[in-house]
């Protein structure tokens, strides 16, 4: 198909027939154009379980029951597993369910990164590190794709917060925003090939992201190589004609009433080219959704999926050695805690799966525990109202849990805290379980607890009244086997944080600009997000970014690194043994923080690669990690590209971000960095440029070098970095610079014809 004005009248016939594709038909599909050969394209939520509605109730906040479908847990848990195998397996379970309904996209994964524990959706985003982010959304995109059915890379993008979502500008400055905010996209789309993404409600700099032709078009089909379909985000479409235009294919939900685009079109204001693209790009998504094998979902198959994913995702924050619990013949065992009989599984709003079952806590544990031949009570301690504390509903926990051996504490947000379309106040557990950890702190039986939310709690406050506390976040559907699994020891948790869990609100990076005021969220941490901001900060917390604990113990030992030559795009492998020297089997997670010179101010340590290895008591593996001289890069404003100029790294290998246990620098080589350089650029910029700066050396040389003064300047190292900063065209102006006008205009004519 030709456009414009070389269009045939068959073109032209198709042109107006792919007009109606520009919007969806309805609330889950696309139109089929029949005069184009192609048939509708059904979508579905989301990220953690399919949620299919039937024709009658469509809604897109969760609101209405769906059809039920098995609820997996969400990214905030499994994100902490760190195991892309693992969640490439999920992402192709919920796959096969999305097929067996005849569903072409699954709209997720979600991964907009957590810039504040606030945000009501961290439930469904994984990290606060954008390589983890991005790497895991990756897994569970290609996970997802390989039934057959697309991925939708979501919410594209800065979209961290809930307040205001559909006003609010993200006010980002474009390093900050190319290395954390837009590089979770770039490697998910870079390691999966996602077939569709969705645009977000918010704005970026004052543009809407539906609008943004720089986004849509620049950043991610030329430098990205994208080429799948991009929707809007439900009702994330304020002008249909400038999102059309700037790259938003279909909007969604259909508003097949509203012929704004095509009276454009007509108009001229849209032009063929563009219609002919979406069509093209609906094509490719139907043959891409074309073959999906509708095999019978298996319910207990995917049952076992949800246990052994939300078993091996469960942090361990902190042990005493209570933990595994032993139970056996006439052990009295309290739980306490109403979410241990109404459990907390999943989040709230458009990703709310109808689970096919759920299993509480209270039941599973209870039935291993008298299996066991231990006896188990109950008391639930609180409501899951915010009501304020209870003394009699506490002081009958407490006489439940005094007559215990063993005390289970489940705690955790109720559903109110956390949701789609709000954020959260505070980071605190609801008042109510706080004064009955108070209340319970004088027992000498040991308290465990088990706690279940979404998003970050801090323990901070009453870490030291309990002997252990495992996060299990969200588990999803097996709840109580999951819990029960890691509690009594059958799954030693394997866990470690995707997001650091800070001692207070006040401490976080975000804190004075979360939410923002008046439709505008200042972004000024920049990239100190997360770990880089404690870090940079020397702020203490509650529990790191990496960490976890396990029921056995490693060590680490004998680091090694191979650095590859210049023409590698793998910069470095490192490779490290590490041995389980405890006496249980257990997995571990091996993280590299990389410490890079950038020349401009970057994160003391940044993750820059992590292995997860499973080891038998006794056993020694060597584990691997390559690092691409991509991943090292730093975003250069000036430069306007991805810098990696190499340099003397230091490599940190260890078991959290502040559990280091190895550390080692080592020499790699990188592509030097090539500014545009002009008159006005500085004598240091110019000197350090990899042609340039020889070559101006060598003219200053020619010419008998600096004099007087400025010379005197130059052989003092405070002096020569003032001299540095100066402009070429300034500094030639000083006696004893032997540089004319002409020189600098031959300079510059040299220096252009390089770039
Ligand atoms: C959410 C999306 C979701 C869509 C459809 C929106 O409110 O932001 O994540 O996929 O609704 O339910």
């Amino acid at each position: 198909m030709t456009p414009d004005d070389t269009c045939t009248a068959s073109d032209r016939e198709a042109i107006d027939a792919g007009l109606a594709l520009a919007t969806g038909q309805d609330y889950w599909s696309t139109p089929a154009v029949e005069a184009l050969g192609l048939r509708s394209l059904r979508f579905a939520d989301g990220p953690h379980g399919l949620r299919l509605q039937n024709d009658e109730n469509p809604d897109h906040l969760g609101l209405e029951r769906s059809l039920p479908a098995t609820c997996f847990p969400p990214a905030v848990t499994l994100s902490c597993s760190w195991d892309e195998a693992l969640i490439e397996e999920v992402g192709a379970a919920l796959g096969r369910e999305a097929a067996a309904a005849g569903v072409d996209v699954i709209l997720g994964p979600g991964l907009n990164l957590k810039r504040s524990p606030l945000c009501g959706r961290n439930f469904e985003y994984y990290s606060e590190d954008p390589l983890l982010s991005g790497t895991l959304a990756g897994a569970a995109a290609r996970g997802i794709q390989s039934t057959g059915v697309a991925a939708c890379l979501k919410h594209f993008a800065a979209n961290t917060q809930e307040h205001d979502r559909h006003r609010v500008s993200a006010e980002i400055d474009m390093r900050t925003l190319r290395e954390m905010y837009l590089r979770n996209f770039e490697i998910a789309f870079e390691t999966s090939g996602a077939w569709s993404l969705m645009t977000s409600y918010n704005r970026i700099n004052g543009t809407y992201t539906s609008e943004d032709p720089w986004l849509l078009g620049e950043v991610l089909r030329d430098d990205w190589g994208f080429d799948g379909l991009v929707m809007s985000d439900w009702g994330g479409v304020y002008e249909p004609v400038a999102a059309f235009n700037a790259g938003v294919d279909v909007r969604m939900p259909g508003r097949p009433q509203d012929t704004r685009v095509r009276e454009a079109h007509a108009e001229g204001r849209v032009s063929d080219l563009r219609v002919t693209q979406v069509i093209e790009r609906m094509r490719l998504l139907a043959e891409r959704t074309a073959d999906k094998p509708a095999v019978p979902v298996e319910p207990e198959a995917q049952d076992a999926l949800v246990r052994r994913a939300a078993a091996a995702s469960a942090v361990l924050l902190v042990n005493d050695g209570s933990l595994p619990l032993d139970l056996r013949p006439g052990l009295k065992v309290a739980v306490i805690g109403e979410l241990a009989r109404k459990p907390r599984y999943q989040g709230a709003g458009s990703s709310r799966a109808n689970p096919r079952r759920i299993s509480t806590a209270l039941d599973v544990l209870s039935a291993a525990a008298t299996q066991a031949g231990a006896e188990v009570d109950f008391a639930p301690g609180y409501t899951l109202q915010e009501d304020p504390a209870q003394p009699d509903v506490i002081a009958a926990a407490r006489d439940v849990a005094a007559k215990a051996d063993v005390v289970i504490l489940l705690l955790g947000l109720p559903e109110a805290y956390e949701s789609e379309g709000r954020d959260r106040s505070h980071i605190d557990l609801p008042e109510q379980q706080l004064a009955l950890i108070e209340a319970l702190r004088v027992l000498d039986a040991p308290r465990v607890v088990a706690m279940c939310n979404g998003a970050a709690v801090t323990t901070a406050g009453w870490r030291d009244d309990v002997q252990a506390i495992v996060e299990f976040w969200l588990t999803g559907q097996a709840h109580g086997e999951a819990i029960t699994d890691v509690l009594t020891g059958a799954v030693n948790p394997g866990g470690r944080l995707s997001e650091t869990i800070p001692k207070k609100l006040a401490d976080t990076p975000s804190y004075l600009d979360f939410p923002g005021d008046h439709e505008i969220a200042r972004h000024g941490e920049r990239t100190f997000v997360g770990y880089r901001w404690y870090d940079a900060r020397e702020i203490e917390v509650d529990h790191p970014f990496g960490h976890g604990l396990s029921y056995t113990s490693f060590a680490y030992d004998d680091l090694t690194v191979n650095v590859m030559p210049l023409e590698d795009e793998t910069a470095f492998r490192l490779s490290v043994s590490v041995r389980n020297t405890g006496p249980r089997f257990g997995s571990e997670v091996v993280q590299l923080y990389v410490t890079t010179p950038a020349g401009f101010l970057t994160p003391e340590r940044e993750l820059r690669g992590w292995a997860k290895v499973d080891l038998a008591p006794g056993e020694v593996q060597r584990v691997e990690i390559a690092v691409t001289r991509r991943r090292l890069a730093h975003w250069h404003e000036a430069a306007n590209d991805w810098v990696f100029a190499g340099g003397q790294l230091t490599l940190h290998v260890g078991a959290s971000s502040r559990d280091i246990r190895l550390t080692t620098a080592v020499m790699v080589p990188g592509h030097p960095l090539r500014l545009v350089l002009g008159k006005y650029s500085s004598l240091g910029q110019w000197l350090d440029h990899d042609i340039m700066g020889p070559r101006l050396e060598g003219l200053i040389a020619e010419r008998g070098g600096f004099r007087g003064r400025i010379a005197d300047l130059m052989n003092d190292p405070a002096g020569r970095e003032g001299v540095c900063d100066c402009p070429l065209a300034s500094l030639s102006e000083f006696p004893g610079v032997p540089l004319v006008p002409e020189d600098l205009d031959a300079l510059c004519e040299e220096a252009a014809a390089l770039a």
